[in-house]
């Protein structure tokens, strides 16, 4: 199917899991998709996001990896630059790249691990938003995608660090959905439900619920169906992929 042509995807966090999904799943309905990855890491540009953009190009797609770690402002912008010289325009924004940490009883955080959550989860949607928004004002639409999670809205023990980190990217989306609404560009939260990643594989409190959880593939569908939405009606709204025992129809 072909019902993102004509649009432009940058993806963060698109070196494996769901943004290397969501970005697939982009090119796939036609997208032009920027595949953004941190240049140092091994999963990251020099490893699978620029093979991925090699494979959607080979299959007759347009895409391209992007050096971008998102809490770093000038790789942003940088970033940014590059997308909308190559493309012209960029429609969607989708703010993937995410950090998950074990659960740690509060005193045991390390301050410079909340940091890092806090840079990756918080201030790079932020940073992103601030860069892609002059495009997209300019074009008089478009659509930011903020990844969430239930860890907003759902405490336990432990959950200190990553829990705050989404409940602050909800509330960040929640008012930058209310101050953009006059310019049509929609900003919603989407939040993928429980997923087997290489991220969650490493956390423990993921093992109990490891049978029954989504594959970022069958995550990334409900990212398209997101970007398919009427970005003047639909906006400042949080979607659930799945949420255990329940599954929304796409
Ligand atoms: P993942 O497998 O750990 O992938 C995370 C991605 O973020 C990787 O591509 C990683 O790049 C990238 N990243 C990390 N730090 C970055 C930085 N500073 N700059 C740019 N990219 C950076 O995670 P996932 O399971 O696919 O999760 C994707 C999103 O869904 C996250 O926002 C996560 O919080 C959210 N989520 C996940 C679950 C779940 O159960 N898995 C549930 C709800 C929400 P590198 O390869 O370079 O490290």
């Amino acid at each position: 199917m072909s019902r993102l042509k004509g649009r432009v995807a940058v993806v963060t966090g698109a070196s494996r899991g769901l943004g290397r999904e969501i970005a697939k799943a982009y090119a796939a309905e036609g997208a032009r998709v920027a595949l953004c990855a941190r240049a140092a890491s091994p999963t990251g540009l020099a490893g699978t996001a620029q093979e991925e953009a090699l494979r959607i190009r080979d299959a007759g797609g347009e895409a391209l990896a992007v050096a971008c770690d998102v809490s770093d402002e000038a790789q942003v912008e940088a970033m940014v630059q590059e997308v909308a010289g190559q493309y012209g325009r960029i429609d969607i924004l989708v703010n993937n790249a995410g950090i998950m940490i074990p659960s740690e009883p509060f005193l045991d955080i390390d301050p410079q691990r909340w940091d890092l959550s806090m840079a990756v989860n918080v201030r790079g949607p932020y940073l992103t938003s601030r860069s892609v928004l002059p495009v997209m004002m300019e074009q008089g639409e478009g659509r930011i995608i903020n990844v969430g999670s239930g860890a907003a809205v759902n405490h336990r023990p432990g959950g200190t660090v990553y829990c705050s980190t989404k409940a602050a990217l909800h509330m960040l989306s929640y008012c930058l959905a209310e101050e953009l609404r006059e310019h049509n560009i929609s900003v919603n939260i989407l939040d993928p439900g429980p997923m087997k990643s290489e991220g969650s594989s490493v956390i423990p409190w993921t093992q109990h619920d490891w049978h029954i959880r989504l594959t970022p593939e069958e995550a990334a569908p409900s990212a398209v169906a997101l970007a398919l939405k009427d970005n003047r009606t639909f906006t400042g709204q949080l979607v659930k992929t799945r949420e255990l025992g329940k599954t929304w129809d796409w």
